[in-house]
């Protein structure tokens, strides 16, 4: 009796074990029951050896490390998804919560009315429906703006007979006096690599910066004296650049400055920010594998740091370890050390599209200031030619960490945290090195180009 209890635990032992050894894992989704507003429900995981994945009758492609990827369109409200291996069958339910489809906003012409901006930073839009991409500048708290219209919760701000831009209407408030703004002085200073341009009022006032391909146009305007009172400075671009408006009371100092080319092919005078991408509790996108982004982005920034550091570069680490490092925080670094280049370190999450493995796979590296566009471009080649990735291309989006134009700033997708090809490439040991060594490369190419 005894000998068949043992034989019976020793049976179920081998049977739990052998089930576990060729049991799949999903890392996405985390529960048997979710409630998204996405149009795709996604099946990442990792398959055991010799098991094949089938979701909704669809053979699911394995990488040859057992990862898989998969994206299921859902329909409004419930959604069974059924996944088959060899050895069970399981039953998702997704319920796509109905989206209610937004109004046209109406255009409401207001009374003018002075008002003014609460606090820093605060962006003046060329559109009121906005992802980010069409701003015109960074108000400065105190600064008077006319509100002559309204829509959704925008404020339309008159700028000139020719020009309009939009607000948010919780960033600003009612003046509470009357004002009178009056130029003061206007005034420009040159210097061996670098130019200041001031122009004074007796109060802090709207502008724009826009750039074209030569030049930058820094345009202050005054409409509270006439519809046509607008003080511009044009000034010609260098090669490679970096920008920052200063205000204070109503005096607005604009500068630029030239990034020079180093000597003896180094990167000696430069200051660069490494940025590894999340820590501490955002984790990032997650593997297939169930590898966080925030380890491999160190893993590569730690690598970064030595090889900049060795050519030269004097190197800001965001973060050195695992832990949660705001975003503003990780700017005002970088600012505050006057760094020339701003480097993030990501790999790429899922969009809420069908996920094709040939496609949603590679890399990308965006840039949001014009600034910025050679760099990104310069680390998209050395990347995709020394890791053979795919080229997904060079992209702008509107980042935190990209937005400031003290520095020339880009952020690194290397590859596809859930493409189960790419999956293939991170896990390898030596690919924080490679991407850390093709940056790099980048970057010196970048400084050693005239564009
Ligand atoms: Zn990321």
């Amino acid at each position: 009796m005894k000998i068949m209890r043992v034989f019976l635990i020793i049976l179920f032992t081998i049977i739990f074990n052998l089930n576990s050894a060729f049991a799949y894992d999903l890392v996405l989704p985390k529960e048997k029951k979710t409630i998204t507003s996405s149009n795709f429900a996604f099946f990442v995981g990792k398959a055991g050896k010799d098991e094949s994945i089938v979701i909704n009758d669809e053979r699911i492609y394995l990488a040859s490390n057992g990862a898989f990827a998969h994206s299921v369109k859902l329909k409004d409200g419930e959604n069974r998804i059924i996944i088959k291996s060899n050895y069970s069958t399981q039953v998702y339910k997704v319920h796509k919560i109905v989206q209610e489809k937004s109004l046209e906003l109406e255009l409401i012409d207001l009374e003018p009315q002075l008002y003014v901006v609460k606090k820093d930073n605060t962006p003046l839009r060329k559109t009121p429906i906005d992802f980010g991409m069409n701003r015109l500048s960074h108000l400065f708290e105190g600064t008077y703006i006319i509100v002559n219209g309204k829509k959704g919760d925008f404020y339309r701000v008159l700028l000139s007979k020719d020009d309009e831009a939009w607000i948010h209407k919780n960033s600003v408030k009612i003046a509470e006096r009357e004002i009178c703004p009056k130029f003061i002085t206007m005034n420009s200073e040159t210097y061996k690599n670098a130019s200041k341009h001031t122009i004074e009022f007796t109060e802090k006032l709207p502008y724009t910066i826009r750039e074209n391909d030569k030049e930058i146009v820094f345009k202050v305007y005054n409409p509270l004296v006439s519809e046509n009172s607008i003080y511009t400075v044009n000034i010609r671009k260098p090669n490679k650049y970096t920008y920052e408006t200063i205000s204070y009371n109503g005096v607005y100092v604009f500068k630029v400055n030239e990034i020079c080319r180093p000597e003896n092919n180094t990167l000696e005078g430069l200051t660069i920010v490494v940025d590894a991408g999340h820590g501490g509790s955002e984790k990032g996108a997650i593997g297939c594998l169930g590898n966080c982004e925030k380890d491999i982005n160190l893993k590569i920034a730690t690598e970064l740091k030595d090889i900049l550091s060795l050519m030269g570069a004097n190197v800001i680490m965001t973060r050195e370890v695992d832990g949660n490092v705001e975003l503003d925080e990780r700017v005002k670094l970088a600012k505050n050390n006057f760094s020339n280049l701003f480097i993030s370190i990501h790999l790429n999450s899922i969009p809420d599209i069908k996920f094709d493995i040939h496609k949603n796979k590679g890399t990308s590296v965006y840039y949001y200031n014009k600034n910025s566009k050679e760099l990104a471009e310069s680390v998209l080649n050395s990347l995709t030619c020394t890791l053979n990735t795919r080229k997904e291309g060079v992209k702008t989006a509107s980042f935190a960490v990209l937005r400031p134009t003290e520095y020339i700033g880009i952020l690194v997708e290397v590859a596809y945290m859930v493409n189960p090809l790419d999956s293939v490439l991170y896990t390898k040991s030596e690919f924080p090195r490679e991407t850390a060594q093709a940056i790099a490369e980048g970057i010196l190419n970048f400084t050693r180009t005239e564009y």
